[in-house]
């Protein structure tokens, strides 16, 4: 590989494979686990995509991509996959996990009926985003985890 090769493929990291070992990767897997490194949108610096189907594998946490732009610079291409974990990417542990795990519910102004959803949102967990629903359940005892007395449902997207 020229050096001008590796410029235009390391920095930013884009198009770096990565093995996918997250707890979500063992659940549902997609064909081998090993994903492309993608542009990134809104806080997101970097997406996964499946390096066979091109499907979305989530969102590379900040760390993670500094992580890679860095050895990418200092070492160059690695031929081997990097390991991406739930909290580690290859020997490096993740403390960063603002955007992971949580998520936001929003009260749905405009119901389509009765049984419509009362709060919808969107959550990322271990990396893989989710559409949410939320209905209040006034008189009935609480179901699931939402605050308060109601019940939440995770759509993967
Ligand atoms: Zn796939």
């Amino acid at each position: 590989m020229t050096a001008t090769n590796n410029l235009q493929l390391l920095f930013p990291p884009i198009g770096l494979r990565l093995k996918l070992d997250r707890s979500v990767d063992r659940l549902r897997p997609c064909h081998d686990n090993i994903a492309t490194v993608d542009h990134g949108r809104a806080h997101h610096a970097a997406g996964l995509r499946c390096s066979k189907c091109g499907r979305h594998r989530g969102w590379l946490p900040r760390e993670g991509f500094e992580f890679l732009t860095n050895i990418a610079q200092r070492f160059g291409a690695s031929t081997e996959p990097i390991i991406l974990r739930d909290q580690q990417i290859g020997d490096y542990v993740m403390a960063d996990k603002q955007y992971d795990n949580s998520g936001i519910l929003f009260r749905n102004d405009d119901k389509s009926g009765e049984r419509d959803r009362d709060y919808k949102g969107e959550a990322t967990i271990s990396g893989v985003e989710y559409w949410m629903s939320g209905w209040i359940k006034e008189g009935l005892e609480a179901e699931g985890r939402a605050e308060g007395n109601g019940r939440c449902r995770a759509t993967q997207r």
